[in-house]
């Protein structure tokens, strides 16, 4: 069992190193708000970043943004500097691919194996040990990854060199920002050409429509009893998350010349639907709201 220290455990990193911990290994944890440490059961407290990382095997990061990684890894007192070479670094925050790409340099330099590692499944993934890695990396570190991966997770894919676990995250949320306003707007359109929401949902989850959006997530209640349609938009995935992945796919499309006009129209959607009072906490799902509002039944 391995030494593993784990830095950042909110929503999904405190239930994640409960598994590390559920699964053997010795647990030294830190976070910023020290109720966070104090909830994960099991894990060591630690004093700072560095103090979780010094002596560890492996450092997994769970951090909100590539400004939040790139301090606690480089910054003053920075993980990288105070873990021992050959160890392993796991960053399984959501951050953009150059910050990543950035970070992975800086730990060859340091001689510590860098994975970015992003993760999709939410807080119930988190909690269940199913979470879905997406990992960029060398061959090396993804092998000795995997073991502490498997802690956490269900489903390990290995998607590359450096940077291409994020490239992979910020691919399938723009997909899925995109299948959710699409799905929200038949919804309304059907609500307002006085067609039944459930007899859409039979129809299109059984046609050329069908997405995930529609037949995990639906955004009106009733076809779908576990989406969070059914619970007043409580999320779930929340909005803000959404438009923070959405920005990221942005930004990585611009730095690499790609044309995705849908995906900037997705994230002008999810912006508008933030800016209005207490949207940006609610399930992703809830944009649905914007098409109603505007054409109402
Ligand atoms: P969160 O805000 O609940 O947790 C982040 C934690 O990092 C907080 O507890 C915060 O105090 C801590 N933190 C911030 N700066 C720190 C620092 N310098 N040192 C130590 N701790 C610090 O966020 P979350 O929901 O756990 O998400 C974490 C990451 O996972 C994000 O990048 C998010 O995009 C991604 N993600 C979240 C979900 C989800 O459903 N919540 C799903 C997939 C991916």
């Amino acid at each position: 069992m391995a030494r593993i220290g784990f830095i950042g455990l909110g929503n999904m990193g405190g239930p994640m190193a409960r598994n590390l911990v559920k699964a053997g290994h010795e647990v030294v944890g830190f976070d910023l708000v020290k109720t966070n440490i104090g909830a994960a059961a099991g894990v060591r407290p630690a004093a700072s970043a560095a103090d979780a990382a010094s002596g560890a095997d492996a450092v997994v990061t769970m951090l909100p943004a590539g400004a939040h990684v790139r301090e606690v890894l480089t910054g003053k007192g920075g993980v990288l500097a105070a873990m021992k070479p050959g160890a392993l670094l796991i960053d399984s925050s959501t951050i953009d691919v150059a910050t990543a790409r950035d970070m992975e340099a800086a730990a060859r330099a340091k001689g510590v194996l860098l994975l970015d590692a992003p993760v999709s499944g939410g807080v119930g993934g988190a909690e269940a040990g199913t979470l879905t890695f997406m990992v960029g990396g060398s061959e090396e570190a993804f092998a000795k990854a995997r073991p502490i991966l498997d802690n956490m997770g269900k489903t390990i894919v290995h998607a590359g060199g450096p940077g291409n676990g994020q490239a992979a995250k910020i691919c399938n949320n723009m997909i899925l920002g995109i299948s959710m306003i699409a799905t929200s707007e038949a919804f309304a359109l059907a609500a307002r050409l006085g067609l039944d929401a459930q007899k859409l949902f039979d129809i299109s989850s059984k046609s050329s429509g069908q997405c995930w959006s529609m037949t995990s997530y639906c955004p009106v209640p009733g076809p779908v009893p576990t989406s969070p349609a059914n619970r007043n938009y409580k999320a779930g995935f929340t909005a803000a998350m959404m438009l923070k992945d959405l920005k990221l796919a942005q930004e990585a499309a611009a730095t690499a010349g790609a044309l995705t006009p849908l995906g900037a129209e997705a994230a002008q959607v999810y912006g508008l639907f933030c800016a209005q009072a207490g949207n940006a906490a609610l399930d992703f799902s809830g944009v649905i709201g914007l098409f109603q509002e505007r054409n109402p039944a």
